[in-house]
């Protein structure tokens, strides 16, 4: 569902990404770990093309989307994405900020986006935050809204960039628990995080990033029990 091939990129003279190739199954939930500065929110970001890659092709289900003439406004409609920081518009309700997206991209009619943003709200469990404001949210309920809110473009990839790092350790546990959910309905995630027990129970594979290199790649099991790298050993001593 992706391949990525070669995956470069250059910020001026810093290498941030260095010839990162993987191949991403149709329903397969990878898991990208690997020290602060490594690359991983670069990584993610050119898979829905935030980022451009300096060099190497990204191809989404057959399509190179690295290509220089692709629409990335289409390829982005088909990866959700949710962020450490949660990016909710902040003058918008819970609802009004589940509905934006599909009324204003997917030009749903108002009581269709309506419909599918409540289904979505009450299956990260806020149905009674709904004309709610983001202010007015703790943090774990403000990323369950970004999550419905991704998923709410129907996307066919989720791609996740430290949904609990910004959160008191209390609320962990109920945004994992929702992006276990959706684990288990097939849908493919691409999860960048430092939460090693979660990695280790839900990941089909691990990616480790160092310098911007793709150090490792395998199952969780045999990652944790036996890195093959001084460097994935040092990172995961310091971690567990
Ligand atoms: P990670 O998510 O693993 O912490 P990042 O992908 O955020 O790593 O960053 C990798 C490196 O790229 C860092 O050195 C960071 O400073 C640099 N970097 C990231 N984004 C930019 C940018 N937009 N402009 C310049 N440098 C950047
Ligand atoms: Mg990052």
């Amino acid at each position: 569902m992706i391949k990525a091939a070669g995956i470069t990129k250059n910020f001026g003279k810093n290498s941030v990404l260095k010839n990162v190739s993987t191949t991403i199954n149709r329903g397969e939930v990878v898991a990208v770990i690997g020290p602060s500065g490594s690359g991983k929110s670069t990584f993610l970001r050119c898979l829905n093309l935030l980022e451009q890659p300096t060099s190497g092709e990204i191809w989404i289900n057959d399509q190179a989307i690295t290509d220089r003439k692709t629409n990335k406004l289409e390829v982005r409609k088909q990866i959700g994405m949710v962020f450490q920081h949660f990016h909710l518009f902040p003058h918008m309700t819970v609802l009004e900020n589940v509905t934006y997206a599909p009324k204003k991209v997917k030009k749903m009619k108002s009581i269709d986006a309506e419909a599918k943003a409540k289904g979505l709200i009450a299956k990260v469990g806020l149905s009674d935050k709904m004309n709610t404001y983001p202010s007015r949210l703790s943090g774990g309920q403000k990323q369950r809204v970004a999550i419905a809110r991704a998923l709410a473009m129907e996307p066919e990839i989720m791609l996740f960039d430290e949904p609990t790092s910004a959160l008191d350790p209390e609320m962990v546990k109920e945004v994992l628990d929702v992006m276990k959910d959706l684990v288990d309905t097939g849908m493919t995630m691409v999860i960048v995080t430092h939460e090693m027990n979660f990695a280790r129970e839900v990941a089909d594979r691990i990616l480790f990033l160092d310098d911007g290199k793709l150090m490792e790649e395998g199952d969780p099991g045999t990652f944790f029990s036996q890195p093959k790298t001084d460097r994935a050993k040092d990172f995961l001593a310091k971690i567990l």
